[in-house]
């Protein structure tokens, strides 16, 4: 088996963790630079970063990193809470140009179910099962 892997297209959008925004964000990808390494634009800060593919190790296992555990639980707990309150009602599809208000229940195409938990201009910070991520909204 040989599984190569193949980088995003030029113009594809990909998430990714943006350090000049301190959280996950989508990034265009701008240029290939190399067979591995592409150059990608993060859509809300602009700001450019290399995209590395993984290198291709062989693993037996089809495991990744665990996540720690610790703030897993709590985050477990939140995430349930939150869920049974608000996941109630309409679950609205997750859109940059929707506009979501707090407490809204949406589904993301890639993180499923979420939980809006602030809004601040056109960002909304979501509590999803795994994780909470900020996300863009009221972009048109
Ligand atoms: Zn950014």
């Amino acid at each position: 088996m040989n599984e190569t892997q193949k980088l995003p297209a030029v113009a594809q959008r990909i998430c990714l963790d943006c350090k000049k925004c301190g959280c996950e964000r989508y990034f265009t990808v701008v240029a290939h630079t190399t067979e591995k390494s592409a150059k990608v634009e993060c859509e809300v800060c602009k700001s450019k970063k290399t995209y590395k593919l993984p290198s291709a190790k062989k693993k037996t296992g089809g495991k990744t990193s665990t996540p720690r555990r610790s703030s897993v639980d709590k985050h477990a707990q939140k995430w349930t809470e939150l869920r049974d309150q608000f996941a109630t009602g309409e679950v609205k599809p997750y859109s940059m140009a929707q506009d979501f208000a707090l407490n809204a229940a949406i589904q993301h195409p890639k993180f499923g179910l979420g939980i809006v938990t602030q809004v601040f201009g056109h960002m909304i910070q979501v509590t999803f099962e795994d994780v909470d991520r900020s996300l863009v909204h009221r972009r048109t």
